[in-house]
């Protein structure tokens, strides 16, 4: 080791999935909208004036959080705009769980989570799912530093009812609960309407998964004004532009359109519905999933090999190899129905075949 390397912050970064370079594959593998973004972003994206990207954006990026928060039927103050949710919740953790008890979470759920308490030095603690791979309210009644956890959950698409997501957020008025709905337009009910009632509640979306739009990096925060004004002064603390100008057009294009936004993830659950009947069919278990994935397992076929196998095909699902509970389970996003038959038509082959010999 070098003199200067024990001064050095060393952290263990979150590992995304793949972006394979190659094209003509069927991308299942990063729960991506199969979907182009709402046909006002192309057109934004048509009439953008260069001239504007020579000045500085709107740091307050208000033209977003103002069309956010229309859709919301909130203030535009209840909204904090960001890089992604990532970076939303970045923010969040850095802002909220600034305490010396530790923050809880389940130990299977988006891998995101631990890395920014490593980050950010928040001490935590994961409450291991149930058999089932569910959340029980009860593993959160200790004292805390706050709480975080996705709803519906990932990798598992498992949703809670809005009745047992304030069990947990009501167990605890004096640290932060964070409901990450990064999938709720997949079928849930989001947490948006407890905001009235429980001011230490905040919630997390983003623009990459319902709304088509994960290569721009649009993510957002809803909660009440007090707290979203403390998060800002932390994100004015470290980078007040992180909206560039062209992110803020069209992301307005993108919330405006609520037509399109229905109609696609309309059909993302009709889809998903119709998968989990092929599913069924060819054997494989899973819980019910309120998410544009389902992680499936299958009791014949290694996970491991059939992800292999599936790649030499050409379509990319995500297998996660680290914990030992989950490494046998493959998470497969929603594709277009065509996407989904090829996948089957695949699988159809691969288990049609004698693995024994
Ligand atoms: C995808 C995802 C996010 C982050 O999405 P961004 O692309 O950064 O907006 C956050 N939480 C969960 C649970 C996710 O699956």
């Amino acid at each position: 080791m070098k003199a200067w390397e024990k001064n050095i912050r060393k952290v263990t970064p979150y590992v995304p999935g793949e972006q394979p370079k190659n094209t003509g594959i069927i991308k299942l593998n990063t729960n991506e909208n199969p979907y182009p973004p709402a046909p006002g972003v192309l057109e934004a994206l048509k009439k953008t004036d260069v001239d504007l990207l020579r000045r500085y954006p709107d740091p307050t990026a208000s033209a977003l959080t103002e069309a956010i928060a229309e859709f919301y039927g909130v203030e535009s103050d209840q909204v904090f705009v960001g890089v992604g949710s990532d970076d939303v919740l970045a923010m969040a953790f850095l802002t909220c769980f600034h305490s010396d008890k530790p923050i809880l979470f389940p130990d299977i759920t988006y891998s995101f989570y631990d890395v920014w308490a490593g980050l950010f030095r928040i001490p935590y603690e994961v409450q291991p799912l149930d058999e089932k791979f569910c959340i029980c309210a009860e593993d959160y009644q200790k004292e805390c530093g706050g709480i975080v956890f996705p709803n519906p959950n990932a990798p598992t698409g498992i949703l809670k009812s809005l009745d047992e997501v304030e069990e947990i957020i009501c167990l605890h008025p004096d640290v932060i609960v964070i409901v990450d709905e990064a999938y709720i337009d997949f079928g849930g009910a989001s947490a948006l309407p407890l905001l009235k009632k429980y001011d230490h509640l905040l919630i997390a979306q983003t623009f990459s998964k319902s709304r088509s739009m994960a290569g721009m990096r649009i993510g957002f925060l809803l909660g009440n004004q007090e707290l979203i004004r403390y998060i800002n002064d932390c994100k004015y603390s470290f980078n007040s532009y992180t909206m560039n100008q062209t992110v803020i057009t069209l992301g307005v294009e993108a919330i405006r359109d609520r037509a399109y936004f229905e109609q696609c993830r309309r059909t993302i659950i009709e889809t998903r519905e119709w998968a989990k009947g092929e599913f069924h069919g060819l054997g494989f278990e899973f819980a019910d999933s309120a998410a544009n994935f389902v992680f499936v397992t299958h009791p014949d076929y290694p996970a491991k090999e059939m992800f292999e196998a599936l790649k030499e095909a050409g379509i990319y699902v995500r297998h996660f190899s680290g914990p030992k509970r989950i490494s046998n389970y493959l998470r497969i996003t929603i594709g277009t129905r065509e996407e989904m038959e090829a996948l089957f038509a695949f699988l159809k082959q691969y288990m049609s075949k004698d693995w024994s010999m």
